[in-house]
């Protein structure tokens, strides 16, 4: 089932955009003949110490080498920062903070942003961290967290953040990893009403974490907290003896920014590194492009700066561009499920930004919580983390957007260190549930499973043939594993992992993980299709399609669905559904068995982990794999206990 509407763009929205269509098209052209000249001017985004003079300099043959910018030195805080509040703009806000409470909330502006983050870090280099020392931040969603991120790359030290809901092992599992020194954490976070022991999580990891001489905490809740003497430190009194002046450390283009580990999709999470030149002007450049940031706008992205879209789409992107940023510490459904929505009303957001399966579970709720609400100040909206169901992008454009903000489904990856897919609001006309098409200097393509390069209208697996300056550039401290994973399928060219479809219009449809990829009597089917097909039957709130093994046709396909609040699962539904499939795909696509689904297990990031859904649906429960970042594991014993045939 797949939409083919064009939904035209709106000549306001066009008018004064950052990339209208004959701009698109000259940056489109540009990039591609001249790429050298077309990121010798996109550079200038960023405030640069010494300019480069090596643009690209970057292979996708055998030991793989990106470098883009090499001969550069910068330090990204400068533009994120001090370049602000030198152009007078110190007093424009920053970040507005909205508190987990409805009642809380802060604005931050940039002047006193610089005065924070160099507080802490002339702390952190009296605790002795030097350029290159790895520090892990845990922490909640609070201006700490992007306080910490920019002090260390203010003084060269590399960050890994980690998300504030992981356990005490998956913590210790990533500090291991880049044997950080110091970690900066808080007493205690807040999500829907609940607070989380961080401190506490925290003490436990470190007791298998020999590395970590130092420990910052932020006091959040003010939750009574252990304090071990001569480690722990109060984040308040360290600063408070600390000058607000810390000169930035002049960086290489290519040296370390930081670590971060992927959302462990589809297996033991990769520990992604990313440099600092390239991947600050591929955030500049792609959060100014696809949410055509004005100035003034305030702009507002739901992720979890514990994932890469907080990287660069909360701190990063909307920084370097002087944005002022919204950072929200609670849940989409508490206190109730209009929270998003008032909270737009509240700080008058332009833009939003946010994943499907917050779209979906906001759906199912029904259009009352959204409707009370006013929205008159989105302009642009935006997806990510998921391929959108035409039906969930449907109702987000009409519901939430009243039909007047264009969506931008983006299309990337961890890896990718920013947006490579999506439409730009001011040129390109979308279609439910595409990303459209590529961004300047992006060069997908579409291969076989032998490597061969596909024409035309057609599908396959998706992989990018040439260097674009926000590109991962290792994993941390194994290389081969870096060469091994995204440059051995097929050599010579980046492989993402997710198969594509690109339609005669040549527009690119995301139909999921390759992985995921069914083979029923000979037909190879995306999980998308059909799952957007469940989506699209007015009772169904959201679907997981997976493969399973069957006698006659090799695969049968066994659908896992969670229906609308208020909708009863019966035998007639089940039948419907069916039918509902065979009508809207054809009858290949039928599904064989139909699992009613409370919950389906996502990885705390939100997406769909199918490789555990498929392990319930072949009955291999004695060995699900690696759950570490599974957000629910009691929605994976409810499925087992209920699985079906
Ligand atoms: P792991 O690599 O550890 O399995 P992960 O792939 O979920 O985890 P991320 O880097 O957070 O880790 O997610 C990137 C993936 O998310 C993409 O490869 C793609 O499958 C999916 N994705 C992200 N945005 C979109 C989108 N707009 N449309 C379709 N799929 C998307
Ligand atoms: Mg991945």
């Amino acid at each position: 089932m797949t939409d083919n509407t064009l939904i035209a763009v709106k000549p306001e929205i066009a008018a004064g955009s950052h990339a209208d269509a004959e701009r698109r098209t000259a940056m489109v052209a540009e990039a591609t003949k001249d790429p050298d000249g077309f990121w010798a001017r996109e550079m200038n985004r960023l405030a640069w110490m010494r300019a480069p003079t090596k643009i690209k300099n970057t292979s996708f043959e055998g030991d793989v080498s990106i470098r883009w910018f090499e001969d550069g030195v910068l330090n990204l805080t400068e533009s994120c920062l001090d370049r602000h509040v030198e152009g007078g703009r110190g007093d424009a806000v920053a970040i507005i903070w909205e508190g987990d409470d409805p009642k809380a909330d802060a604005h931050v502006t940039y002047r006193q942003l610089l005065e924070r983050v160099c507080r802490l870090a002339n702390a952190m280099k009296s605790l002795g961290v030097r350029r290159g020392d790895r520090v892990s931040i845990y922490l909640p969603m609070i201006v700490e967290s992007a306080v910490a991120m920019l002090a260390c790359a203010r003084i060269g030290a590399v960050h890994s953040v980690i998300f504030g809901g992981f356990s005490p092992d998956s913590l210790s599992s990533r500090i291991q990893d880049c044997e950080s020194t110091l970690l900066i954490t808080a007493d205690e976070g807040r999500r829907g009403g609940r607070t989380v022991p961080l401190k506490a999580n925290a003490d436990e990891a470190l007791k298998s974490c020999p590395t970590i001489r130092n420990v910052i905490v932020a006091r959040n809740t003010g939750g009574g907290v252990a304090m071990e003497d001569g480690r722990d430190h109060d984040w308040a009194e360290l600063c408070d003896a600390q000058s607000a002046e810390c000169a930035p450390e002049p960086m290489g283009a290519e040296d370390p920014l930081f670590i971060l580990y992927t959302s462990g999709s589809t297996g033991k999470p990769k520990g992604v590194l990313h440099t600092t030149g390239g991947y600050g002007v591929w955030a500049a450049f792609t959060h100014e492009l696809v949410f055509d940031y004005r100035p003034g706008e305030v702009y507002w992205c739901t992720a979890d700066v514990g994932w890469v879209t907080g990287h660069t789409y909360i701190v990063y992107g909307p920084l370097a561009n002087g944005a002022t940023t919204l950072m929200f510490e609670g849940v989409p459904n508490w206190p109730d499920s209009s929270r998003f929505w008032s909270v737009v009303d509240k700080h008058k957001v332009n833009i939003f930004y946010t994943a499907p399966t917050a779209i979906r579970a906001l759906m199912r709720e029904g259009e009352a919580p959204v409707k009370k609400s006013s929205r008159k100040s989105l302009r642009i909206l935006g997806s990510v983390g998921e391929p959108i169901n035409p039906e969930a992008w449907l109702w987000y454009y009409r519901v939430v957007g009243d039909e007047r903000c264009p969506i931008v489904d983006t299309w990337w990856q961890t890896e990718t260190g920013g947006i490579l897919i999506s439409p730009l609001p001011g040129s390109v006309a979308q279609k439910p549930g595409s990303a459209t098409l590529p961004l300047p200097g992006v060069f997908p393509a579409l291969v076989d499973n032998d490597g061969a390069i596909l024409e035309g209208a057609t599908e396959g697996n998706l992989v990018i043939t040439d260097s674009w300056p926000g590109q991962m550039r290792t994993v941390f401290r194994d290389h081969e594993r870096f060469v091994q994973t995204y440059f051995s399928t097929f050599p010579g060219k980046y492989f993402t992992g997710d198969g594509a479809r690109r339609d005669e219009d040549g527009y690119w449809w995301i139909t999921g993980r390759v992985d995921d990829v069914l083979n029923v009597s000979g037909h190879r089917m995306g999980t998308a299709e059909i799952e957007s097909a469940l989506v699209a039957h007015p009772k169904v709130a959201e679907a997981a399609v997976v493969g399973m093994p069957h006698e006659i046709k090799g695969q049968g396909i066994y659908a896992y669905v969670t229906l609308k609040v208020d909708e009863e699962p019966t035998e007639a539904l089940r039948k419907e559904l069916v039918a509902w499939v065979r009508k809207e795909i054809g009858p290949i696509a039928s599904p064989d068995a139909i699992q009613w689904a409370p919950g389906l297990p996502k990885t705390r990031s939100g997406k769909i982990m199918r490789r555990i859904l498929r392990k319930i649906a072949a009955n291999e429960t004695d060995n699900l794999g690696d759950t570490s970042t599974l957000a629910d594991p009691t929605v994976v014993q409810d499925l087992i206990g209920n699985r079906v045939g």
